[in-house]
């Protein structure tokens, strides 16, 4: 394929969540569009989320996704959150024919617990919409030119396009085609990218003792981080020790802002509190009274009523307890060092795993220049940006998703209209 050259109204780059979107909604606008996926199937990320179940939006309000961005950040995605909402979205699936199910805190997943399921409606309405799906087909480069752009795509392709919408993903998991070439095409435009970091990502702990917990999970637990006076509190959630250190969704969720702080600081002190529905007085009264009762039993066994079977050594351990002594001779200081552990089990924090290993990408093009009522970069008229290209993140729970198709949706109505 040397040199063959195709026109359209509107071209979108990348085959995701946000760009499928742009697309459909562009063709659904009567304007020819065409749709430059790299790989040769879409949406490769959404065949990985929500454990390849997908967890595509949150039945929450808009203002409630507004805030999940960041309190002042969030109003960035104001108008594409209202312009195509949460309702809009399940609306728009189960009119593809696919029934969707809430889960636990409102996200929303297909009822066929598949995300292909999801990536099949996006594949019908593209086809409906007139969409002309590219496969194989990577955008190196654009140049603009008088009325528009010119891409350059791999084996000598160029396609002339009056409006371009990136929709290129971030730079994470990078083997779903998301290799971050939306970010440097931006800067190529005049745009500023805000610094990319790894953001729902799992962290490494400095303790050694972590590798022997790997696999242990702790459900119903809150989490603090300590940054400098600062203390952040989590909600009640899960966590799951891994070699290397903590993640789980408590850990991812609240990674971005750990990340952030690991700027500043070298480390960072996270306390587990493994009882939280309790305060301190009441697991004394209720330690003291175990204690009483089984007076012969080893330590070591009394603890399986409070912690994980596979947590007891290391927790024991670090307290200088031995697991064989007895209950009735535990002194009043070992029984109070056990409840300030449960309340407060300590880990120094020192880093996360690369961008490459984490959900999504924190930074990106910068929101400043992109006009959020219309997706439009403020720098180049014609270019439009949506998804996870643009900077900015939410923590789990399908927000991230809407977010992608709320500003793909936008980004391809307002290029539409905007096509004389
Ligand atoms: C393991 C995992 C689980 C997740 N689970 C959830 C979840 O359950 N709920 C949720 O809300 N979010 C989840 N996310 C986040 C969510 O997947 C992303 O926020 C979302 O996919 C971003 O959509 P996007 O369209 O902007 O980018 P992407 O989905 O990354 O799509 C970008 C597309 O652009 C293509 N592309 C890139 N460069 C080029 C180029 N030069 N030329 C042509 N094509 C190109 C890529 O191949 C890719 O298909 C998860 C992420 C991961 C990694």
């Amino acid at each position: 394929m040397a040199n063959s050259a195709k026109t359209c109204d509107i071209a979108v780059i990348g085959g995701g969540p946000a760009g499928s979107m742009a697309a459909i909604r562009a063709g659904q606008l009567g304007r020819s569009a065409a749709l430059i996926e790299k790989n040769f199937f879409l949406g490769s990320k959404i065949l990985i989320t929500g454990r390849g179940r997908c967890n595509l939006t949150n039945t929450a309000s808009m203002d409630v996704f507004i805030k999940k961005f960041g309190r002042r950040e969030g109003e960035f995605f104001r108008s594409a959150f209202f312009s195509f909402s949460n309702e809009d979205l399940m609306e728009f699936f189960r009119a593809g024919g696919l029934e969707l199910k809430v889960e636990r805190q409102g996200r929303v997943f297909p009822v066929t617990d598949k995300a292909r399921s999801v990536t099949l409606v996006l594949e019908k309405c593209l086809k409906e919409s007139g969409v002309d799906v590219m496969y194989g087909a990577r955008l190196l480069d654009i140049k603009r030119k008088a009325g528009g752009f010119t891409l350059i795509l791999k084996d000598g392709v160029s396609i002339t396009a009056k409006k371009v919408i990136i929709a290129s993903g971030g730079a994470s998991f990078k083997a779903t085609g998301s290799t971050g070439d939306g970010f440097s095409l931006a800067e190529r435009m005049g745009h500023m990218i805000a610094p990319l970091k790894p953001a729902l990502v799992p962290l490494k702990a400095k303790e050694r003792w972590v590798k022997e917990l790997q696999g242990v999970g702790l459900e119903s637990i809150r989490l603090t981080f300590h940054y400098g006076d600062k203390r952040v509190v989590s909600e009640i959630g899960e966590l799951m020790f891994t070699h290397f250190g903590v993640s789980g969704p408590l850990v991812l969720d609240a990674s971005g802002d750990a990340v952030s702080a690991l700027d500043k600081y070298k480390e960072i002190r996270m306390t587990i509190d493994l009882k939280p529905g309790l305060k301190k007085e009441q697991l004394e009264s209720r330690l003291v009274k175990e204690f009483a009762a089984e007076g012969d039993a080893r330590i070591g066994s009394l603890m399986r009523n409070l912690l994980p079977k596979r947590m007891i050594a290391v927790f024991l351990a670090l307290l200088n307890i031995s697991q064989e002594k007895r209950a009735n001779q535990m002194t009043k200081e070992e029984r109070r060092a056990i409840i300030d552990a449960l309340k407060a089990f300590s880990l120094t924090i020192t880093g996360s795993l690369p961008i490459e290993e984490a959900m999504v990408t924190g930074g990106g093009v910068s929101k400043n220049e992109i006009n959020p009522r219309t997706m439009e970069s403020r720098i180049a008229p014609g270019l439009y940006f949506a998804g996870e290209v643009i900077e900015g993140r939410a923590p789990s729970g399908g927000y991230n998703l809407q977010q992608a198709f709320s500003t793909g949706w936008l980004a391809g109505e307002k290029a539409a209209e905007s096509v004389k």
